[in-house]
């Protein structure tokens, strides 16, 4: 039942942040044997090959890393930590500097060579380089070619189980993975192991991220006793497609700049409401408008499908259609006319800010594990700068790869596993065999709608309250219903019931990071606490399991580069 194997490093996730370890560790030692695990197959999951908008960097004339440093921590309600958001910021340009140079990436340039930088909402500058709409699929796709072309080892469609621990406890000592395709099971022991499984809040009823994800990472984090931050953070999107429950199309997002170009949003009446909200109407920032579209909803002033409309019609039908080809066509295909008629839409949980606590060089409580790109906490604080996701991902993947090597050199040879932990883990993830089948579906519904009703766009006390009694009876009914077909080759239903373990295990986390937060910062909003609280005394919160008990506490941020109040621009009225 368990294959056993060994590498050097193991990198769990082959997004961004997965694929540029890789490609660094590579380089920084040759020598070492290097292994990319993924659920998916390598350059075709996760949520780096999603990004249509572009990447964030401080590059053109008149922009600086200092500008984008403020718009991240602003953006971020002085929640970020400064250290890692400044790292964020000053390294991208390298990393831009090596996707174009080394990796073989073309991004778009305006006429006289300089990169075209997007205009994307919250920040001073236009500095989100991308490659038309597609700039997700460029990057992965050259990455991936850059790793097949290297000795790594790659185990597709293998997916990790938990963290296993050294004997002395003191280190981690390799992961648990089960081999999907053949329902094997493998302990991969590594002397450095990078968590890059990309959070992902797909535990919602409208959601953004690749089907591959379900907090994983996070779940067995938090299972190994290491600290979670920000769990409260979900991003959503205001304007998810909403075409039915029958489509997965249903919470893809149509892109922001269906706004900024002057997009309306319509109430059901075809009331144009968000003068109700905000002076700037449609263009206000994700959770503003996040908020408004859910108002609306829950004040039943709803469209056919329970959301709100977009109109893009008023633009003229022909620019739109030129302008916002892929989006026009992807309504098309549900049957929707964006460029002249009204697309329904909703808001979509899109990006996770929560994530492990680590260090600048990715390093974490654990040693010998690492953490990069979505599952790591603290860069973003309440809210992630569009454009900032696939930044993080590239910068923070390559200080992992540059680091791992390092710290293996100080800290040679494997560790042995604790066998006790390994086999509880292997009759942990062989769960739902010894019970009878049961409807993994109704209960996947069930934590859609109740993390959606009551720890969602707008949340409360009670709501939050009344989220976790659910969310405990969710996962009662998961432990007592099992895997109808024994068979372990491709059982994608097992695969569910993993994935809905790891969600359940984090939902009840976000909700109870949110009841913690009584004030509300960017993504966060409490009815019952709707003021952003002092900005000087701001505080994070901090969730770790210890046995039985999820404990939930709070640390203060540290402004270790700037304080609430002070900016780092020479002329700030510039
Ligand atoms: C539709 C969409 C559009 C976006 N647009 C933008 C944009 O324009 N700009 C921007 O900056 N950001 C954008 N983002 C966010 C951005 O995509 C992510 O922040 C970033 O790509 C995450 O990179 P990552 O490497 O951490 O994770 P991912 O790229 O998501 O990769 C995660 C990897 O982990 C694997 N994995 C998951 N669980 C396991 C497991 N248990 N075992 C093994 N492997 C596992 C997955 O299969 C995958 O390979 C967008 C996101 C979405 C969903």
């Amino acid at each position: 039942m368990l294959e056993r194997l060994k590498t050097d490093i193991l990198i769990l996730g082959s997004g961004g942040a997965g694929l540029f370890a890789a490609l660094h560790a590579h380089k920084a030692n040759p020598q070492l044997a290097i292994t990319v695990a993924t659920k998916g197959l390598v350059g075709k999951c996760g949520c780096t090959r999603m990004v249509q908008g572009g990447y964030n960097v401080a590059l053109n004339p008149g922009d600086s890393v200092e500008r984008h440093f403020m718009d991240t921590i602003e953006g971020g309600k002085w929640l970020p930590n400064q250290a890692l958001a400044w790292t964020l910021v000053e390294k991208a340009v390298e990393r831009v500097h090596e996707l174009e140079n080394e990796i073989g990436c073309f991004f778009d340039r305006n006429p006289d060579g300089t990169l075209h930088g997007k205009a994307f909402a919250g920040q001073t500058f236009d500095r989100t380089v991308h490659k038309g709409d597609l700039t997700g699929i460029e990057i992965i796709n050259r990455l991936m070619e850059q790793v097949w072309a290297r000795p790594i080892r790659r185990l597709e469609e293998h997916r990790a189980v938990a963290l296993v621990p050294a004997k002395d406890g003191k280190s981690l000592a390799g992961v648990l993975m089960v081999d999907i395709r053949s329902g094997l099971f493998r302990f991969v022991e590594a002397k450095a192991v990078l968590l890059g499984t990309g959070g992902g809040p797909t535990m919602y009823r409208y959601h953004t991220p690749s089907g591959d994800k379900s907090m994983d990472g996070l779940a067995m984090a938090l299972r190994a006793g290491l600290p979670l931050r920000d769990m409260e953070m979900v991003q959503f999107h205001p304007t998810g497609l909403l075409a039915g429950p029958d489509t997965r199309m249903t919470g893809t997002v149509l892109e922001e700049g269906l706004r900024g170009a002057g997009g309306q949003l319509l109430d059901g009446a075809q009331r144009r409401f968000m003068a109700d909200y905000d002076p700037k109407l449609e263009r206000a920032t994700r959770d503003v408008v996040s908020r408004a579209i859910y108002a609306e909803m829950r004040a039943g002033r709803t469209t056919p499908n329970g959301g709100v409309y977009i109109k893009m019609g008023h633009l003229g039908p022909e620019k739109v259609a030129k302008q916002f080809k892929g989006m026009v066509e992807r309504c098309a295909d549900c049957g929707f006319d964006l460029a002249g008629g009204l697309v329904e839409v909703v808001p979509t949980a899109h990006y996770f800010m929560g994530g492990l606590v680590c260090n600048v060089d990715t390093s974490t409580e654990l040693p010998g594990l690492y953490v990069a790109g979505e599952d790591a906490g603290g860069v973003h604080g309440a809210n992630r700068l569009g454009g900032n996701g696939v930044a993080n991902s590239t910068v923070f993947g390559a200080i992992a790869g540059d680091t791992m090597p390092e710290w293996i050199g100080r800290n040679p040879g494997h560790r042995a596993p604790d066998e006790d932990v390994l086999a509880a883990e292997l009759e942990r993830a062989q769960h739902p065999f010894a019970r009878k089948g049961g409807d993994l579906n109704r209960l996947r519904e069930t934590l859609l709608d109740s993390m959606w009703d009551d720890v969602g766009v707008i949340r409360d006390k009670a709501g939050l309250q009344r989220g976790l009694v659910k969310l405990d009876a969710i996962e009662a009914e998961l432990l007592a219903t099992g895997v109808a077909d024994g068979e372990r080759a491709f059982n994608l239903t097992w695969h569910d019931w993993l994935n809905l373990r790891s969600l359940i295990k984090v939902s009840k986390v976000i909700a109870g990071a949110a009841l913690k937060r009584e004030n509300s910062r960017g993504a966060h909003f409490r009815a019952d606490f709707p003021g952003e609280g002092d900005l000087a005394t701001s505080q994070f919160t901090i969730a770790r399991q210890r046995g039985a008990k999820l404990e939930i506490s709070d640390a203060p941020v540290e402004f270790t580069i700037i304080k609430p109040g002070e900016t780092l621009l020479k002329d700030a009225a510039e």
